[in-house]
C-alpha cells in the first residue's frame, strides 16, 4: 500500500512539475518574443556560434576566472544532466524498492560516474553555500558581490541541490544494506560507508526516494512560478544567450559600441528617414530592448561577478550592473503579461475615460512607469544609475553567461538623450563644442597644430592627400592636440617616430574628434555626423594605415568606423613603438630608476585586449622596477573618464580617479604610467590632490609609455616632457 501511495504521488508530482515548467518556458519564450528584432548575423554562423557555446559551458573558460569557483560550479552543472538517470530510476523504486535501470544498472562505469559526480558536486555545493556565508553581505555589505541578489532563491537553489545529491547516496546506502548493490567498494565508497550504518529497510528506500522525487519536481514548480528566478533558470538560458551573444567568435560584446539599427532591425538607423514613431531611437519602455536584450535579463543569475567590479559601484555610486539587469528583468515580466494580450496604457487608459470606477488604476501605473526616471516618478531605473557608468566593460568582461550591458545602458541613453533631451547638463556644453568646433574643447580648429610648432622638425599636415611614401596616419586625438598634459605625450610619439625612421603625417586642421564621447552619451546622431565627416576626410586622403595615441580614437577608427564605411588598419601607439623597440629602430638606453605601476586604459586594455605592447615598452628600458596594482589587466579599474563621464561631474560618493590613485599608491611608485591621454589627466588630477593633502610624494606624476621610451631613447631630460618632471 506505501508503495502504491508513494507512486501516485510521484507520478502526480512530476505530471505536475512537468506542465509547470512547460508553462513556464512558454512565458519565458513569449517575454522575450516581445523585444524587438536583432541586427544580422546575431543567429549564424550555426558551427561557430555553437563551438564557442559548447566551449563556454562545458570548458566553464568564463566561470574559470575564478578558478575555485568555477571548477565547484562545474561539478555542481555537470551533476544536474548525469542524475536524471538517478531520477528516472527513484520513479521505479517507489513502487518497488528493487528496482533497477535496465542494462546499465550494473555497470561499474555508471556506478563510479554517479558516485564521482554526486559526491563531487555535494562537496562543490557545499563549498559554494558556504562561501556565499563568507562573502555576503551580511559580513561585507555593499561590498559583497552578493549584495542586490535575492537571497532566498539562492538558499533555496543551494538547499534543493545539497538535499538531492545526500537523497542519492542515502538511496545507494540502503541497497548496499539490502545486498542489491552491485558496485565494488572501490568504485562506491561513499555509498558502501552509509550502507553500513543504514538498515536494509525498503520502506525506508522508497521513501528517500519519493522525497528526492518531491523536492526534484517542486523544483521545476518553483521555477515555472518565478520565472524571474535567474539562478534557478540560468541553466536553461545560458547557453541559448551565449550562443546568440554579439560576438560568435567569443569574446564578449565590448570594443565597438552597438550600431543604433531602424525598426526591422536589419538596417543601421539613417537619421535621414528616420521616424521616431516607428524607429527605435534607443530603449523608452522595456519593450523596446531587442529580444536579445530581454534574453540577457531573463539569464542573469545573480552572482555579482559585474558587481564586483564595477567602479560606479565600488565608489558608492547607485549603479550596480546586477541590479540594474534584475530591476530591467522584474519590470519586463511585471509588464509582459498585458503586453501579450496588447493591453497598453493607452487603451487602458481609453477605457478608464469611458467608465472610471472599474479603471485598473494598478496595471496602468505599471504600464506608464517610465524606465529612466527618479522614484518620484516611478522610473525603473534612475538617472544617477544611467548616467553612473564608464562604459568601462568591466561587467561584461566578468559576466559568465555573458550579459552586454553596456548595449543596454548606451540604448537607454540614447532614448533619453535624442528623444527626452534629458541628460547631466553639463554635457551640453561637450555637445554644443562638437557640434560647432569638432572637439569637446570647442577649441578653434588650427589649434590642432599648435604641438606641432614646438617642435625642432617637421611633421607633415595632410592638405588633401596624403604624402608620397607616408606609412602612417598619425590620429593625434583631441586630448592629443589640445590638452596641456596630453599634448607632451603627442610630441613624445611624434618624436619616436621621427627617430625611427617613420614616415607619418597628420591631419592638422582636418581632424574631427571621433565622435566616441557623443555615442557614448547617447547622441548618436553628433557622433554620426562627425564620424561620417572624417571617414570622407581618411578615405580622400588615401588613408589606409593609422596610429592612434588615444585608446577611445583606437578603439572607434578600427572598430566603429567599418560600420561607416572607414576600413584602416589601425594600431595603438604602443604597439606601433612595442615594434619598433623590438626590431631595433628604437634603442632605450638611459636607465630610468624608478618604480613604476602601469595602470590599464579601459579601452585599450578591457575593449581591444592590448595589454602587452605598453608592459613590453617599459621591460625594455633599463632601471625600470614594475609592480602591478591588484587590478590590472582584464580586471583593469577605470580612471573615471569613459562613457562621456570625463564632462560630466561627479557628485556622488568617492572620485574613481581617488580611489584608482588611493590603489596605485599601495605599490609606493616613483611613477604612474599609462598609454591614454584621459587616463593621465583623471590620474594626474587625483594625484596633483593627494599631493596638495600631502598624501604623495611631491615627484609622483602619471607619463605615457612613450615618454618614459623617449625619455630613456634620447637619454638625459627628453623636449617633451622639459620642466614637467625633476627628480632628485
Ligand atoms: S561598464 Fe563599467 S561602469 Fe558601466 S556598469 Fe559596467 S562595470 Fe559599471
Ligand atoms: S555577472 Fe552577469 S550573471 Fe552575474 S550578476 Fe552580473 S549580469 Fe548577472
Amino acid at each position: 500500500m506505501l508503495y502504491i501511495v508513494l507512486g501516485i504521488i510521484t507520478t502526480l508530482f512530476a505530471v505536475v512539475g512537468v506542465a509547470m515548467f512547460a508553462f513556464g518556458v512558454r512565458r519565458m519564450v513569449q517575454t522575450v518574443r516581445l523585444g524587438r528584432p536583432v541586427e544580422d548575423g546575431r543567429t549564424g554562423p550555426f558551427g561557430r556560434r555553437l563551438t564557442t557555446t559548447l566551449i563556454e559551458v562545458l570548458g566553464h573558460t568564463r566561470m574559470l576566472k575564478r578558478p575555485w569557483v568555477g571548477i565547484a560550479h562545474w561539478f555542481v552543472m555537470v551533476s544536474f544532466p548525469l542524475l536524471v538517470f538517478t531520477v528516472a530510476e527513484a520513479h521505479g523504486e517507489v513502487w518497488d524498492p528493487h528496482f533497477h535501470l535496465p542494462v546499465i544498472h550494473d555497470w561499474t562505469v555508471y556506478g563510479l560516474a554517479i558516485e564521482v559526480i554526486a559526491g563531487l558536486g555535494l562537496a562543490a555545493i557545499a563549498g559554494l553555500a558556504v562561501y556565499r556565508q563568507i562573502k555576503g553581505p551580511r559580513r561585507l555589505g555593499r561590498g559583497s558581490r552578493f549584495a542586490n541578489s535575492v537571497h532566498w532563491t539562492a538558499y533555496y537553489v543551494e538547499a534543493y541541490i545539497i538535499a538531492l545529491l545526500a537523497a542519492i547516496f542515502v538511496i545507494r546506502g540502503f541497497k548496499v544494506a539490502m545486498d542489491e548493490f552491485p558496485f565494488p567498494v572501490w568504485a562506491t565508497p561513499i555509498s558502501h560507508a552509509l550502507g553500513a550504518v543504514l538498515p536494509a529497510s525498503e520502506p525506508g528506500l522508497a521513501l528517500v526516494a519519493a522525497f528526492k522525487l518531491i523536492i526534484s519536481w517542486l523544483f521545476f514548480m518553483v521555477l515555472a512560478a518565478v520565472v524571474t528566478m535567474g539562478i534557478g533558470w540560468h541553466r536553461f538560458t545560458a547557453p541559448f544567450n551565449i550562443y546568440f551573444k554579439r560576438d560568435p567568435e567569443g569574446s564578449p560584446a565590448l570594443g565597438a559600441a552597438k550600431p543604433m539599427m531602424d525598426k526591422t532591425g536589419k538596417k543601421p538607423l539613417d537619421f535621414e528617414e528616420a521616424d521616431p514613431d516607428e524607429d527605435p531611437f534607443g530603449v523608452g519602455r522595456v519593450e523596446d530592448f531587442t529580444w536579445k536584450g530581454l534574453l540577457d535579463f531573463s539569464t542573469c543569475t545573480e552572482c555579482g561577478r559585474c558587481q564586483s567590479q564595477c567602479p560606479a559601484w565600488n565608489t558608492g555610486k547607485p549603479l550596480s550592473p546586477k541590479k540594474l539587469v534584475m530591476d530591467l528583468r522584474d519590470h519586463a515580466y511585471a509588464k509582459a503579461p498585458y503586453l501579450m494580450q496588447g493591453v497598453t496604457a493607452e487603451t487602458l487608459e481609453e477605457k478608464a475615460a469611458e467608465d472610471a470606477a472599474h479603471a485598473d488604476t494598478d496595471v496602468l501605473a505599471l504600464l506608464q512607469r517610465p524606465l529612466v526616471g527618479t522614484e518620484e516618478e516611478g522610473g525603473v531605473i534612475h538617472p544617477d544609475v544611467l548616467w553612473s557608468c564608464t562604459n568601462c566593460g568591466a561587467c561584461v568582461e566578468q559576466c559568465p553567461v555573458d550579459i552586454e550591458h553596456i548595449d543596454h545602458i548606451m540604448d537607454m541613453r540614447r532614448y533619453q538623450v535624442m528623444i527626452e533631451s534629458s541628460f547631466p547638463s553639463e554635457a551640453n556644453t561637450l555637445l554644443k563644442n562638437l557640434e560647432n568646433k569638432g572637439n569637446p574643447w570647442g577649441m578653434a580648429e588650427d589649434r590642432r597644430m599648435d604641438w606641432i610648432a614646438e617642435l625642432d622638425f617637421e611633421v607633415p599636415v595632410v592638405e588633401d592627400k596624403l604624402p608620397d611614401g607616408t606609412e602612417y596616419l598619425f590620429w593625434v586625438g583631441c586630448a592629443g592636440a589640445l590638452e596641456d598634459r596630453a599634448k607632451k605625450t603627442t610630441k613624445a610619439i611624434a618624436e619616436l617616430l621621427h627617430t625611427a625612421g617613420v614616415k607619418f603625417a597628420v591631419l592638422g586642421g582636418m581632424e574631427a574628434c571621433t565622435g566616441d564621447p557623443a555615442r557614448r552619451l547617447g547622441m548618436e546622431y553628433v557622433f554620426q555626423m562627425l564620424a561620417q565627416q572624417n571617414v570622407e576626410t581618411l578615405n580622400e586622403a588615401g588613408v589606409t594605415k593609422i596610429v592612434a595615441s588615444c585608446p577611445h580614437c583606437f578603439n572607434t577608427l578600427g572598430n566603429e568606423y567599418p560600420q561607416l564605411g572607414g576600413e584602416y588598419d589601425v594600431v595603438h601607439h604602443s604597439q606601433l613603438l612595442a615594434r619598433l623597440v623590438e626590431e631595433g629602430r628604437l634603442t632605450p638606453v638611459q636607465p630610468i630608476e624608478e618604480n613604476i605601476t602601469y595602470h590599464d586604459p579601459c579601452f585599450l586594455g578591457r575593449h581591444n585586449k592590448v595589454y602587452t605592447p605598453p608592459r613590453e615598452i617599459m621591460a625594455q628600458v633599463p632601471g625600470i622596477t614594475t609592480k602591478e596594482m591588484h587590478r590590472h589587466k582584464e580586471r583593469g579599474f577605470c580612471c573615471g573618464a569613459g562613457g562621456a563621464r570625463m564632462w560630466m561631474e561627479e557628485r556622488i560618493g568617492k572620485r574613481i580617479n581617488t580611489e584608482r590613485v588611493d590603489e596605485a599608491l599601495t605599490t609606493d611608485p616613483d611613477t604612474v604610467s599609462t598609454a591614454c591621454p584621459f587616463c593621465q589627466v583623471m590620474l594626474g588630477d587625483a594625484i596633483n590632490e593627494k599631493k596638495s593633502q600631502g598624501q604623495a610624494k611631491e615627484t609622483l606624476e602619471v607619463v605615457d609609455v612613450s615618454q618614459l621610451l623617449l625619455r630613456s631613447v634620447k637619454g638625459g631630460s627628453a623636449p617633451a616632457e622639459e620642466g614637467e618632471k625633476e627628480k632628485a
